[in-house]
This record gives structure tokens, sequence and C-alpha cells, in this order.
């Protein structure tokens, strides 16, 4: 394997120095989050007046958390560092209920992500002769323009095609030799099966690997993507809050996602007791930003569930890597009291071979217990006419669904195609029980 560096120096300084770089941005970070209204508040409460108060990388333990719900609180400007006419864009999540959270960047800061963003595309082997095409959402939505501005910054011919409309994706592969795809795992599905049912030959395209991300899948939902697509997945992990995509991301060793550390300050926590998590253990990803000028957030909570890998990378990379993100802590169910990820059935249904690309998960009361249904579409080999095959799969189904999650749910086997796919995350569960 020949590993390629975008900052050789960086990506493989030594865990000392790169404890030092740290403590000198945390520094910064701090004496930016001082000019918020919301920082200066909070931080002098902690007796935190300066940038020097912070002597060692220990002392972020002395930082509050900042949650969602801070970030609300704060809209519009409220974490806002430098002068307004010093922003050049925002971004914003689009926020179902209450206020949308909103990050600003400075010039210097739009160039820093895309430095990031840089890093990971060329980290996965891609260089300027590849023709990169950006199927996923442009706009307020940081993954569009993130990725754009980074694919740009590697050399690439990049295709700003946007999430949908596989008809026209697979005309702009066809028409400029696309090699590398960025799109979420389940559009990445929907494109397979959309490609057979359109009769497109892979022979006549040029795809060699794509990055999916924005929402969790499993390592066989990976698997899947690679087989059926025949390229190599690489996970590309990030949030707005931390910019949008250039977070972490998989290196051409694909064993967990490299947290970029001279960038973002991680710690996992307990989500319920808000103690440091022991080394290995699973528990919320909080991250401190020491990468912006314009929005300074310290010890975000994520909410999201991963731990970090404690062994070296055979690529010689020195910062940790996070293992595959199995969802966030407010995605748990509970399902008649027992607890359940969504990632739990997305792992058990999509190991099986004769399941197609999209699946559901619906709640809803029935009298006094909650009833599970799981709807998967079936591969188009597996859907006949003889119903017993389907019988004997949708038992195999439910009998393997309730050996992991204990709860035996209704299973509804769909036509290859007939589930509804979204443009950007998928929405996968509908919780009919709100309000009984
Ligand atoms: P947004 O701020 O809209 O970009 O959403 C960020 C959230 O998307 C993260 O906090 C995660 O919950 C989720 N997410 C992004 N990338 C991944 C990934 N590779 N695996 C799992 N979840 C992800
Ligand atoms: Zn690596």
């Amino acid at each position: 394997m020949i590993w390629q560096y975008w900052n050789h120096p960086i990506e493989t300084m030594p865990r000392d120095e790169l404890e030092k770089l740290q403590l000198s941005r945390l520094k910064d970070a701090v004496r930016f989050a001082l000019r918020t209204p919301f920082y200066k508040k909070r931080l002098e409460e902690a007796g935190i007046k300066s940038g020097d108060d912070i002597k060692t990388l220990s002392d972020l333990g002395r930082v509050p958390f900042t949650t969602k719900h801070d970030l609300r609180e704060g809209f519009p400007y409220g974490f806002l560092s430098v002068p307004r006419e010093d922003v050049v864009r925002l971004h914003a999540s689009s926020g179902t209920t209450g206020a949308p959270t909103t990050i600003y960047f400075n010039a210097a800061d739009i160039d820093t992500w895309a430095d990031y963003v840089a890093r990971c595309i060329y980290g996965t082997g891609c260089t300027k002769s590849d023709v990169f095409q950006n199927m996923i959402t442009y706009g307020l939505f940081t993954g569009g323009l993130g990725f754009h501005a980074g694919g740009e910054k590697v050399g690439m011919m990049v295709i700003p095609s946007g999430a949908g409309n596989t008809t026209r994706q697979f005309r702009l592969m066809q028409d400029y030799g696309t090699t590398v795809l960025h799109a979420t795992p389940s559009f990445l599905l929907h494109v397979e099966s959309k490609m057979r049912e359109e009769g497109v030959s892979r022979n006549s395209l040029k795809l060699k690997r794509a990055f999916a991300g924005a929402e969790p899948y499993s390592e066989d939902t990976r698997r899947r993507i690679e087989e059926l697509l025949q390229i190599d997945v690489f996970n590309s992990y990030g949030l707005s809050e931390m910019n949008g995509p250039g977070v972490a991301f998989e290196c051409q060793a694909k064993n967990g996602l490299h947290i970029w550390e001279d960038g973002y300050l991680v710690e996992i926590i307990n989500p319920e007791t808000l103690e440091s998590a022991a080394a290995g253990e699973t528990g919320e990803l909080v991250i401190t930003c020491l990468c912006r000028e314009a929005t300074p957030i310290l010890r975000y909570r994520t909410r999201d569930l991963t731990s970090l890998c404690l062994d070296p990378c055979p690529c010689g990379r020195t910062h940790r890597r996070l293992r595959r993100i199995t969802g966030r802590s407010d995605d748990m169910l509970i399902i008649n009291g027992v607890n359940v990820f969504p990632s739990q059935i997305e792992e058990v249904i999509m190991a099986m071979k004769e399941v197609g690309n999209n699946y559901l998960i619906e709640i809803e009361k029935e009298g006094m217990l909650d009833r599970l249904t799981v709807k998967t579409e079936v591969t188009p080999e597996s859907f006949r006419d003889d119903t017993r095959p389907l019988n004997a799969l949708k038992e195999k189904i439910r009998r393997t669904l309730q050996a992991s999650i204990t709860i035996s749910p209704r299973v509804e086997l769909h036509e290859s195609g007939s589930l509804p796919v979204s443009e950007g995350k998928a929405v996968r569960v509908t919780d009919r029980r709100a309000g009984d």
C-alpha cells in the first residue's frame, strides 16, 4: 500500500508535539470564545478570564459543556466572535423545531475547513486525475459546499450534481467519466437499485471510490455498497457545529476514522454521568473546535455514540481513530421498555443477502403495547410470485431480529425500489406513539 498524505508533518506529528500544538490552539480558541456574549459569561463563571488561564490540556475540564440547546439560545449572534463585516458565509442546520443552529465563517475559516476536507479526500488515494461527483445536498447543509471546496483543493474535477435525480446522475457519470462519488450511504444504495432498474451497465462507468457519511450505517451496508457498485467506500464523519465534513475520515486502511486532532479536541464521556469514559469505552463524543475563529465552540456534546481505537494505524498517522458511529444517544427507541437503536436493526437486515437496499422502521401503539414493524425491500431475485420462500424469509428476518433486540417485530417485505427514499439524510424511523 502506498499511503499518501496531504500534510505529512501534521498527519504524522509525534503525540507530544501534537499536544503542544493543541494547547496553543486551545488557548486561542478560548480567547476567541471570550469575545462572544455567550462564552464570556459562561467562562468567567468558571473562573476563566483569559486564554492564559488554560495552562495544560487538562484545564479543558474546567470549561462547561456546550449543547445544541445553548446554540439555539444564542441564536442568531450569541456565538459570533468577530465583527459581522468579517463573516463571509454561514451554514445552518435545518432545525425542524426551534431556532436553527448557525455557524459563521470568516475567510480564513473557509480556507482552513477546505484544507481539512482535502486532507480526508487525498488520504483515500484521490488525486487531480479524479473526476468527483458530489451527489449531496448543496445549500445551508455543509455537505455540499464542504466537499466541493475540498475536492477543488485536491485538484479533482468537481461535478456539483447535488442529490437526487438518479437518471441525470448516471448521465453525468457516463459523460464525464466520474471516478469518485460522495453521497449518503442510503442514496448510494438507491443509486445501485436504480442502475439495475434502468439497465445502466457498470462497465459504462469508471467509478473507483465513494465517500459515504452524514448518517449512521453498518459495516454490512458498507460491504454491500462496495460489492454491488464495485468501489471502495470510505466513511466520512462531520457535523455542522464542527464546520461540517472533514472532522473524521477513514484512510486507506479503512479501520476507523482518523479524527484530525490538530483541529478538533476529542473527548468521550458517559452521557449520563458526564464523566470521561475509560480508554476504548463507548460513550458520547465531545469535540472542541480548534480551527475556527468566527464561531468558537468548546466541548460540544455531539450526542453521537462511538469509542476510540487504541491500536496504532498502519498508515502511520498519529491522530486517533473513532470507531464507526453507531447512532445518537437521542435516537434510542424504547419499545415495550426495551432499549433499541435503529442501527441494531440495520445490522441484522443488511447482513442478509435476500434483503434489498432500503428499509423503514415503524412503531405504533396497539392497545397498551408498542408494536414494532420493520419494512424491508427484497432483492429482485428473491421477489417471486411464489409466496412460500417469501414467508420463510419473513420468518427468518423476524427470528433473527428477535434474537438481536429481544422484541419480535412484524415484518413486511416490499418490492425493490418501492419504499420511499429521501434525498438528504435517510428518514428511517416513524414513531406514531407520540401523544398516546
Ligand atoms: P449535520 O450537522 O446536519 O451535518 O449532522 C451531523 C450529524 O450527522 C452527526 O452529529 C451525526 O449524528 C450524523 N453523521 C454524520 N456523519 C456520520 C457518519 N459517518 N456516521 C454516522 N453518523 C454521521
Ligand atoms: Zn490510518
